[in-house]
């Protein structure tokens, strides 16, 4: 009773320290690309150790909450129901589909969630495993477009060559009106391309029915003024109108209205 009570107050510890540590993130990652707006948070000091020990001593409350039989039905193979290509970035999390991730989310990461940087990845959840939808995930805020909208050339190589394919979807912005009503458009154009870019290589697939490529935002930021934490449909098989998604078959088992919709006064 006592470790346990002891863990409860690490986690809640933890938590706390690390509840601000991502606006200092996410401040310095945009001073990194020459974007920062306003001051940095201060960084909470959260020693490696502490870290170290939240990560086993909660292996160990994951192992405590799940009996051996858990592992049972997929200790020889997965089979995912879905593969995502979302961002790298911290604040999107597999938790947010509602569905235990555990052999059901085949997850391909990278900065600006890119097909072509994770092709291999990809192909491996959609073609081996395979999974009936591909979903794209974008999310609000993505550091990755907006360095991809500045000057990265003082990137460190390896990181300007996953930024570089990003280059024909900044190129569809017309630089007018504001920063971050722009933003929030690339970070949709860039799901849209990429919904496009996996239309065509599984194209095949796509056409027989065999293959749903669905295009979102993951919005913690309230950008679509649907509540913070939303998962906003934006493409459905490269369909982008709101009535048009809303028509297709594979929403059809929803009880509750999905949202449907983009950035305000994007272009359809
Ligand atoms: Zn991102």
């Amino acid at each position: 009773m006592k470790k346990v009570l002891k863990n409860a107050f690490l986690a809640l510890s933890f938590s706390a320290m690390l509840a601000a540590a991502p606006l200092a993130m996410a401040a310095d990652h945009g001073e990194a690309h020459g974007g920062g707006h306003g001051a940095a948070a201060a960084q909470p000091e959260i020693p490696a150790s502490v870290i170290m020990r939240e990560v086993i001593e909660g292996n160990e409350k994951f192992k405590m909450n799940h009996e051996s039989k858990y592992f049972d039905l997929f200790q020889d193979s997965q089979v995912p129901v879905l593969t995502v290509v979302t961002c790298s970035d911290s604040r999107v999390h597999t938790n947010l589909f509602g569905i235990v991730p555990d052999n059901n989310i085949f997850v391909v990461r990278n900065i600006g969630n890119q097909v072509a940087n994770s092709e291999g990845s990809v192909d491996y959840g959609v073609m081996h495993l395979p999974t009936k939808i591909l979903m794209i995930l974008g999310h609000s805020s993505c550091g990755a477009v907006k360095a991809a909208m500045g000057d990265y050339s003082g990137e460190a190589p390896a990181i300007k060559k996953e930024l570089d394919p990003l280059k024909p979807v900044i190129a569809l912005d017309d630089q007018s009106g504001e920063f971050k009503e722009r933003w929030a458009k690339n970070v949709e154009r860039n799901v849209d391309y990429q919904v496009n870019y996996s239309m065509k290589l599984y194209d095949e697939k796509v056409s027989h029915g065999d293959l749903v490529v669905v295009g979102a935002v993951y919005d913690f930021n309230d950008i679509y003024g649907q509540g913070r934490g939303s998962l906003i449909i934006t493409n459905i098989n490269g369909e982008k109108s709101p009535n048009k998604i809303m028509e297709h078959p594979v929403l059809k088992d929803l009880t509750r209205g999905p949202i449907v919709t983009h950035v305000s006064s994007r272009a359809q």
